[in-house]
């Protein structure tokens, strides 16, 4: 097996997204919102746990007026969606009339999403945009619009930069696949 693979529990992973290559796609990202939200003091609300890398990086290369806060959803258990979305940290900044940024690791099945939208909704936010930083799009349910998309990719479970496989691999700067 590649030196480079990585072992987490019973599982092991491949190296698949370098950080230059994430780096480069949170930069993007930031250059879009740099133009299109300059003047709408957007409120970023990150989803917990997974999207905290991202939301770092990408809240530190924004150079206009913003604010940041955190809900912490969950859905997956081990490498599985379980297609239910459990809420354990709540939205508690004034959203009305408010720009919304939601800010995610990655959309899959695009529940959590759509979770957290309808949510955004009934407490009166104005505008609500929605940046991942990877997207699955043959596991989309969706039927929203995802604004800002660093990267596609295709179906495979994959760990690193704040992605965990049962709570384990977090750390990582890059990006793994599951090797099946
Ligand atoms: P969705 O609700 O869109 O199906 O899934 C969103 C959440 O599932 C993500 O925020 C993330 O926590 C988790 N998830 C989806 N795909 C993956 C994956 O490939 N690896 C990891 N570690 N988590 C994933
Ligand atoms: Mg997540």
């Amino acid at each position: 097996m590649n030196q480079k693979t990585i072992n987490i529990h019973d599982k092991h992973f491949a190296p698949f997204i370098k950080f230059e290559e994430i780096d480069r796609a949170v930069a993007q990202i930031a250059d879009r919102m740099n133009k299109e939200l300059r003047d709408k003091n957007p409120l970023f609300i990150a989803i917990l746990n997974g999207s905290f890398m991202f939301a770092s990086d990408l809240f530190h290369k924004l150079d206009f007026p913003c604010e940041i806060t955190f809900v912490k959803l969950a859905s997956y258990s081990g490498t599985k969606s379980t297609e239910t979305v459990r809420q354990l940290i709540g939205i508690d900044e004034d959203v009305v009339g408010r720009n919304i940024v939601i800010v995610e690791d990655i959309i899959d099945s695009g529940l959590t999403i759509e979770r957290v939208l309808t949510q955004l909704r009934m407490i009166g936010a104005a505008d609500i945009r929605i940046a991942t930083l990877l997207y699955k799009p043959n596991t989309f349910k969706g039927d929203y619009a995802i604004d800002y998309v660093g990267l596609e990719i295709g179906n495979d479970f994959i760990v690193g930069y704040g992605l965990d496989y049962d709570k384990q691999g977090r750390n990582y700067k890059d990006i793994y696949k599951i090797v099946e």
